[in-house]
């Protein structure tokens, strides 16, 4: 169950990601978390840092798509700035991650999952055979049940890294942890 939590790249943010990374990978296609992945909670400004990871992405020819339960306005609101799809659905259930694989067009093998959350976007992702990116959430604004869910979090964060199976990657060289998480 615990190999299921953890993400196979853990990094401080979105922009962190190398895309580069994930190409040699084969990844074709990207499901983002929207609230804390990439634009506060709450908040409708795409830092420009953002826009910029999302055209490099684009540029290199990866899908993007939302992957968001939040309301449908505010998901069309935000993934039609992007010019990117959007699908809603309750994370980590399956049906939401085909909903998204759908969009992209991809298979789960070839797409990865960026998020700020365990039990919803790693999880997910992991469940769907998909590549898990996790990332520190942008903001300390969440919604109210999130609060409590984040204690739950930490404690899964710890228990992961006291066994080694993940380790905050800073950017600074190959630090990725999937070979001791999970089979590839
Ligand atoms: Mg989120």
């Amino acid at each position: 169950m615990l190999s299921m939590l953890c993400p196979d790249l853990y990094v401080p943010s979105i922009c962190q990601v190398d895309l580069s990374r994930l190409t040699a990978r084969g990844i074709k296609g990207i499901v983002l978390d929207m609230d804390n992945t990439f634009v506060d909670w709450g908040s409708s400004d795409i830092p420009a840092e953002v826009l910029a990871f999302f055209d490099d992405a684009k540029a290199r020819g990866i899908r993007l798509c939302v992957l968001s339960n939040n309301l449908r306005r505010r998901i069309e609101a935000i993934s039609g700035t992007l010019g990117i799809p959007a699908a809603r659905g309750l994370k980590p259930m399956r049906s939401a991650f085909r909903a998204a694989l759908a969009l992209l067009g991809t298979s789960p093998g070839e797409t990865a999952v960026i998020g700020d959350q365990i039990f919803t976007d790693v999880l997910g992702g992991n469940l769907a055979g998909m590549y898990t990116i996790l990332v520190i959430p942008t903001s300390r604004r969440e919604f109210v049940t999130t609060r409590v869910i984040r204690k739950l979090e930490r404690a899964v964060l710890g228990c992961l890294a006291r066994r080694g199976m993940l380790l905050l990657e800073s950017g600074e060289g190959p630090t990725e942890r999937s070979a001791t998480c999970r089979p590839q």
